[in-house]
């Protein structure tokens, strides 16, 4: 009942649709690691913080308030009461959240919020860092990924028919940024099987995922 499923990989490898799948699945709860970065992003930008000066965001890490939401069928993501679930998807969210999560006190801050949110019960959490970092003891690890032609037409899609070229330079700008960083840059965790999705449905990877449960 108190079972932890970690799923990381790079931006648009179907990690938000595999995790919610999962949860949904196994009747566990959801976080999105990644809106809570972008969250805190959004509200960096709300109020004209430089998010290129790394001392300009540590010095303000504290002030934003982020809850998250952990059902899968309905995540929700809110800052100083405000449902953010539509404004972290923005392109200026998009080319400023690698470089707030590479602030360290940034992540030591929402590191906290998380491990209170897993302490809480059974859940699936899906990120960059949950195998390695955030959840070191969870049962099952994922490190999933895709080609980043298949990334990035999906996250285009998701995106409501953004253009695919720009789609892919941006999750690829994102990605050399979170694989370089040096605070828990996006690795595959020690003890993670790696699923590759490109040839794959969407309910192909997520019994996957639960085969590696029940297992
Ligand atoms: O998963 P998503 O693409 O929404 O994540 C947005 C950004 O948040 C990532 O590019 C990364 O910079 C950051 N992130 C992180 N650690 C996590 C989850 C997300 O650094 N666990």
């Amino acid at each position: 009942d108190h079972y932890v499923v970690a799923i990381d990989g790079p931006s648009g490898s179907g990690k938000s649709s595999t995790s919610r799948g999962v949860a949904v699945r196994l009747g566990l709860r959801y976080l999105d690691t990644g809106a809570m970065y972008r969250a805190m992003t959004w509200w960096m930008l709300r109020h004209d913080v430089d998010v290129h000066d790394p001392n300009a965001v540590a010095a303000r890490v504290e002030e934003p308030e982020i809850l998250s939401g952990t059902d899968p069928l309905g995540p929700t993501i809110l800052v100083d009461g405000i449902d953010v679930g539509l404004a972290i998807r923005s392109d200026e969210v998009n080319a400023a959240v690698s470089p707030v999560a590479a602030v360290p006190s940034v992540r030591s801050r929402l590191l906290e919020i998380q491990r209170d949110v897993i302490g809480e019960g059974g859940i699936v959490v899906e990120g960059r860092d949950i195998g390695s970092v955030v959840a070191p003891e969870a049962e099952v690890k994922v490190y999933l990924t895709a080609d980043p032609a298949a990334r990035a037409r999906r996250r285009a899609l998701e995106e409501g028919g953004a253009d695919v070229e720009a789609t892919r330079e941006s999750l690829l700008a994102r990605d050399a940024i979170d694989s370089g960083r040096a605070t828990s840059p996006l690795v595959m965790a020690e003890g993670a099987v790696h699923v590759d999705g490109t040839a794959h449905t969407l309910d192909e990877v997520v019994g996957l995922v639960v085969q590696l449960v029940e297992a």
